[in-house]
């Protein structure tokens, strides 16, 4: 089965600002229209708790947030995060959507051999939130307590794959010194949070190794991907044997997006999401749970996520109306070749 769980946020909204509720009403209304939608289950959502919320961030920083959205709505640092009263009701949802879909991932109903998938549309998103702080539109770390919340419920190793534009930063700063979790981030090199997710960025400690970062050269598109996912995702998901698959999914990488340079299209993500919902198969009987982050073009991100819902659902033929970005790709051979060879893979 897979579910969707949908939280919009509405009053979490700062005008002319790219992280805005139209971004998941533009997805309901894809869906909407779309067949895809009789073979979902809809999930509703419920906030997530204080004790879920500090397995990843510190009482102190969630204190804080609490006490600072009472005041008028407002931008917080670091810049360019914005609060507004709802902003931390808003954020318990988001992080409580992305719990619920572990949840249904990791149900006993589950028969064997079959997917057992969410998908949650939530907003603000989540992973460039750091354990102590927010960062970059993100309040609460969703997928990261997503990740512990399975943990809790028994999910030995967790697998976190990130495909937004950007770096997971915050994703990899709670999970880096934890062997437990695999943190991989694909995103285009040198763009915020600027010094992050470096190639020799691999983790700390007992975690060395377990933190795996491609960074993209502008104008990677699908072609880049298919390397990645052939030569980097689908051997170190191997070798790591995840119980669970959980996906940073941001679509921002999508070449019409307005925050970055790099050229996926929404079938190039979809084939991604086949990639990942096959390793999910493979090694998690088909526990896979997906947290929407990134997305800002409001015609590209719906498409996206309807192409990856497709994916999920064990289409072949993915739906594209906006079609493949028309320039050429850089060689991203002698990047992989270097993340391979570092990597062991
Ligand atoms: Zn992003």
């Amino acid at each position: 089965m897979l579910a969707v769980v949908t939280v919009v946020s509405e009053p979490h909204a700062d005008a002319g600002h790219p992280e805005q509720p139209a971004r998941v009403t533009a997805i309901q209304a894809a869906l909407a229209h779309s067949s895809l939608h009789e073979r979902l289950t809809a999930l509703r959502p419920v906030p997530a708790t204080l004790e879920q919320v500090t397995r990843v961030h510190t009482p102190d920083y969630v204190a804080a947030l609490g006490r600072a959205v009472h005041g008028p709505p407002r931008i917080i640092e670091p810049a360019p995060t914005y609060i507004t009263p709802e902003s931390f009701d808003c954020a318990l949802l988001a992080a409580g959507g992305a719990i619920q879909a572990v949840e249904t991932a990791l149900a006993p109903t589950a028969r064997e051999g079959e997917l057992s998938g969410a998908f949650a549309l939530v907003r603000p998103p989540g992973h460039h939130a750091m354990p102590e702080g927010a960062m970059g539109f993100c309040l609460f770390n969703n997928v990261a307590i997503a990740a512990r919340h399975a943990q809790a419920l028994g999910a030995g190793k967790v697998m976190i794959a990130d495909i937004d534009l950007h770096h997971g930063n915050g994703t990899q700063a709670a999970f880096e010194e934890d062997p437990s979790v695999l943190f991989l981030s694909t995103h285009q090199n040198s763009l915020y949070p600027f010094a992050s997710g470096p190639e020799d960025a691999m983790g700390l400690g007992a975690g060395v190794g377990c933190t795996l970062n491609i960074p993209l050269p502008p104008g990677s598109g699908d072609g880049a991907y298919e390397r990645i996912c052939e030569e980097i995702i689908v051997p170190a998901a191997d070798r790591f044997g995840p119980d669970l698959l959980l996906v940073s999914a941001g679509f921002d990488a999508h070449w019409r997006d307005p925050l970055g340079e790099l050229q996926l299209s929404a079938r190039g993500y979809g084939r991604i999401v086949q990639t990942l919902r096959a390793i999910a198969m493979r090694h998690c009987g088909g526990k896979i749970a997906l947290v929407l982050e990134g997305g800002y073009d409001l015609q590209a991100l719906p498409a996206c996520v309807l192409a990856s819902l497709g994916a999920l659902l064990g289409d072949e033929d993915l739906p594209d109306p906006i079609g493949p970005a028309r320039s050429s790709e850089p060689d991203v051979r002698p990047l992989l070749q270097r993340v391979r060879l570092r990597h062991g893979l």
